[in-house]
């Protein structure tokens, strides 16, 4: 598995988009819309991203629209939790980019029954994005949900039976699966499969009205207990299940299955692409029989399928990750070492690093695992453009500079990011007493050590030369000082500034710096692919995570949350969103500097 560190093509093409642009071409459709249709069973994770990021990057390249649309259609695992941070996320992800193409509604709105070729139709138009002048009124509006198409789904199921195309079957769950059959042998009827019309339909109102126990009695489309496709072999509609939703109470006992309610709602919300992932492939005969055999007016919506995005070293799927949350390996849904859009955005990763990233990979119809070192790549470069330059130790050890004097203060210009155009500088205090990095420094150097050693020189970044006269150790012989003279003519400005010497180290002042919490992030498994272990919670990495009380120059102490740095010669840091306070800041490591499992 080699990574490509190529930049990806600014305009991306790929075998859906050229489905759209023929669609666009012959003018199937009036306008482009597309849809993001998450179950609010979890948090979204990195293989979200790029399902959002093409469908809402197909609706930004054609004036289009995309919906987010939650598929509820299950209110076993479904929670309000969820529904909040997957809406906060996905605003995260498209905003600045595609927000303006975000499909909504007016809030407790669902769609109009209206007229169409003569026939009474739920059809919902899309919405004119024109009509809406400013963002807060979109953010203000809702986003679309299966369950406020419970109505309609009900009244179409009503159809279907009145065409003889579905019918209400009193097998239990476990004889359905049994009369089922197996892919390389057919099914068998169900004994309930002939049923009259009125009988069914005198079913399904009493199924609807509360009248039978879960799992009593199911609807049931009739297609072909002989198909090769299992999809086909009279799949469930309708389940009955006592339980409340999140979205519409006690409402329903009665709920649709997602392949009856999702390529319904896909056609209310008038979607043109509905794009999914490949294990759909096989359902794309039933999204079509339904949409058919009701007899819609068209144009009906149409479903491609393309391969998930699996990166190594990562465990995704909503499932994992809550067994993670929930046997504490990690400390919520929004830990920084999780994939999920909330951890990767509280660890400090940019949105256009995220989209670059999974846009980048590319859309294929083949399963194929991705280097995570890619996605790393992308955020370095990302944060390399646009992260000012700051200066701080994780590991401190005292170095005292003995021809300064206490409170003497000699000011430094620090470049903020050399990556601009006109860099600017800010001050920082060179002070008789600093902090290095305790690794900058060897007693006894390994060949090649170019950093701090006895009667060693190297340069203090913006600051001057300093050579390494002695050091102070305590009873039990652990270095406590590092005692050293400062040559002030290497100074800016002064005669001997050019005098070269191979090492230049980081330092913050010892008397003008703040504390910190810093979280030093690593990959959460040590093998690339968790999901193939035996038992995934075998391969986490213990050292996923280290907590150091750094020392910062004194003005990281007016960070805000969303402000990313580089901390020099260590990688990019973020403000904890959660845990840091006026009195105390926490930072997080967003990514090191260099790969360091490149080598391993
Ligand atoms: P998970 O199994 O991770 O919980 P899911 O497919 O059950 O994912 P949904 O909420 O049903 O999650 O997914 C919403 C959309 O995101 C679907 O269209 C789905 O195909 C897509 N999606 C989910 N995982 C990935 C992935 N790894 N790569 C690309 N798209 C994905
Ligand atoms: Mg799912």
């Amino acid at each position: 598995m080699s990574a490509d560190h190529t930049a990806p093509a600014p305009a991306p093409s790929d075998f859906i988009r050229d489905i759209v642009a023929a669609d666009v071409a012959a003018k199937r459709y009036a306008r482009i819309v597309t849809r993001f249709p998450p179950e609010p069973n979890g948090y979204l994770h990195i293989g979200h991203a790029k399902s959002i990021c093409l469908n809402f990057g197909i609706a930004r390249e054609n004036h289009g629209q995309c919906n987010l649309r939650f598929d509820d259609t299950n209110p076993a695992k479904e929670e309000i939790e969820y529904v909040d941070s997957i809406t906060a996320d996905v605003q995260w992800l498209i905003a600045g980019w595609a927000d303006h193409c975000l499909g909504f509604k007016a809030k407790g709105t669902t769609p109009a029954l209206q007229v169409v070729d003569g026939k009474q139709d739920y059809y919902l138009p899309p919405v004119d994005q024109s009509k809406i002048e400013n963002q807060k009124s979109k953010i203000e509006a809702e986003p679309f949900s299966a369950s406020s198409y419970f109505d309609q789904l009900c009244v179409y199921a009503v159809e279907l039976i009145k065409r003889g195309k579905a019918y209400v079957c009193d097998l239990s769950p476990e004889d359905t699966d049994k009369y089922r059959g197996a892919p390389d042998r057919p099914g068998r009827p169900s004994p309930w499969r002939d049923r009259t019309v009125a009988e069914n339909l005198d079913l399904f109102t009493r199924m609807k009205a509360g009248e039978f126990p879960d799992g009593a009695r199911s609807l049931r489309s009739k297609i072909d207990m002989a198909s090769p496709n299992m999809w086909l072999r009279d799949p469930l509609l309708y389940r009955i299940r006592h339980t409340a939703h999140h979205h519409t109470g006690d409402k329903w006992c009665i709920y649709p299955l997602y392949d009856y309610a999702h390529c319904l709602s896909d056609y209310l919300e008038g979607i043109t692409h509905s794009i999914c992932t490949l294990e759909f492939v096989d359902h794309r005969p039933l999204y079509d029989w339904i949409l058919e055999n009701l007899g819609l007016p068209r144009p009906l919506p149409h479903q491609y399928e393309f391969a998930k995005l699996v990166p190594t070293y990562t465990l995704l799927s909503k499932r994992n990750i809550l067994r993670l949350v929930q046997e504490k390996v990690v400390a919520g849904w929004d830990d920084p070492r999780l994939p999920t859009l909330s951890g990767l955005r509280r660890r400090g990763i940019p949105a256009s690093a995220l989209r670059k990233f999974v846009t980048s990979v590319g859309v294929t119809t083949f399963n194929s695992v991705t280097d995570i070192a890619v996605f790393e790549h992308a955020v370095r470069e990302e944060l390399n453009q646009s992260s000012g330059r700051r200066l701080a130790v994780l590991r401190p050890v005292k170095l005292v500079l003995t021809n300064l004097a206490a409170g003497e203060v000699f000011e430094c210009a620090a470049t903020n990011n050399p990556q601009d155009e006109n860099p600017t500088t800010r001050p920082v205090a060179l002070t008789r007493e600093v902090f290095i990095e305790a690794d900058d420094f060897a007693e006894v150097p390994p060949p090649k050590f170019f950093r701090l050693k006895p009667g060693g020189e190297v340069r203090l970044k913006y600051a001057c030369l300093i050579k390494c006269d002695e050091l102070v150790k305590d009873a039990r012989g652990a270095i406590t000082e590092i005692r050293c003279t400062a040559d002030l003519t290497t100074r800016a400005g002064q005669p001997n500034v050019d005098r070269k010497v191979k090492g230049t180290i980081h330092w913050v002042s010892a008397t003008k710096c703040v504390d910190a919490e810093v979280r030093l992030y690593d990959r959460l498994f040590t093998v690339p692919e968790p999901g193939n272990a035996e038992d995934f919670m075998k391969v986490v990495n213990p050292k996923s995570l280290e907590v150091v009380t750094a020392k910062l120059e004194p003005g990281l102490a007016a960070a805000k949350v969303g402000e990313r740095y580089q901390f020099e010669r260590l990688g990019y840091f973020t403000l904890d969103a959660k845990d840091a306070t006026a009195a105390k800041p926490v930072f997080n490591r967003a990514i090191s500097l260099k790969d360091t499992w490149a080598k391993a």
